[in-house]
């Protein structure tokens, strides 16, 4: 009888150690094939940037960029610049810790444009110098924002605000004229990162008791964004072009989703 209730128990654990095994190596097998990760790393304060190696890891194939997509895409290029080299400025001018880190996820935000760009084989991916624009409407706009923006460390935030509403602006319309996925994955991971910001920027707002009328959205959008919680980005698909070749950070994947670890 005791040896019985043994043989029992023995050939229980025996027959749940193979089954634990098969799914364990059926699960690997599923997340080498299948990783899915998000693109964007978000901050405590808001600040958003774009993870490189995983924004090449979800760039699929596709036909090449429209008259349209392109011109979009040379847009959002300036406009990155445009936040990136305003923010510098005030980091220095107020010596404030969120300028210093959204304006270096701006230039995160311009590597992903050009990363696209060169991906697409077009050859205006260069930058410039900083504060200096090839648009003369840019330059002047540039010019502006930093002499308001100089005034104090309120008129400060509320250009960081009017720079974010402006983007998510601009970013919306370019989205409605692409339908080339790299196109849409690069906006909409942008857009997500630009209402990050505004609500970083509105925090520091409202902290000061200063409450932003917004210019370019509508009260009712800008709202919305304020008063709802920071986004993460959306999990894609990682192809593996473009990465794993001399990266050995083991980006790869970061942030799996469901890859059934047989560690419990
Ligand atoms: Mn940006
Ligand atoms: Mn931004």
């Amino acid at each position: 009888m005791k040896t019985s209730i043994k043989n029992v128990v023995v050939s229980f654990f025996l027959f749940g150690s193979i089954a634990l095994l098969t799914s364990c190596q059926k699960d690997a097998m599923t997340s080498e094939n299948l990783q899915y990760a998000s693109v964007l790393s978000v901050s405590a304060d808001g600040t958003t940037a774009v993870i490189e190696a995983n924004l090449k890891s979800a760039l699929i194939e596709t036909s090449g960029l429209t008259d349209s997509e392109l011109a979009s895409l040379l847009k959002m290029k300036q406009e990155e610049k445009l936040a990136r080299d305003v923010y510098s400025v005030l980091s220095q001018k107020w010596g404030s810790q969120v300028f210093s880190n959204i304006s270096k996820a701006e230039d995160n935000h311009l590597n992903a444009i050009t990363l696209l760009l060169t991906n697409y084989g077009s050859t205006e991916i260069t930058i410039g110098e900083a504060g200096v624009f090839a648009d003369a409407a840019v330059q002047t706009l540039y010019n502006d924002l930093v002499t308001k923006a100089n005034v104090s460390i309120e008129e400060a935030f509320k250009t960081g605000a009017l720079i974010e509403e402006m983007d998510i602006n601009d970013l919306n319309e370019s989205l409605v004229n692409t339908t080339n996925a790299n196109v849409l994955l690069v906006f909409d991971n942008l857009l997500k990162g630009s209402r990050n910001h505004l609500r970083a920027f509105n925090r520091q707002l409202t902290t000061l008791g200063i409450v932003y009328t917004p210019v370019f959205i509508s009260q009712a959008d800008y709202d919305q964004i304020a008063s709802s919680p920071m986004e993460k980005g959306k999990q894609y698909k990682m192809q593996g072009k473009g990465n794993g070749q001399g990266n050995g950070k083991g980006q790869k994947g970061q942030g799996n989703k469901g890859n059934g670890t047989c560690s419990n």
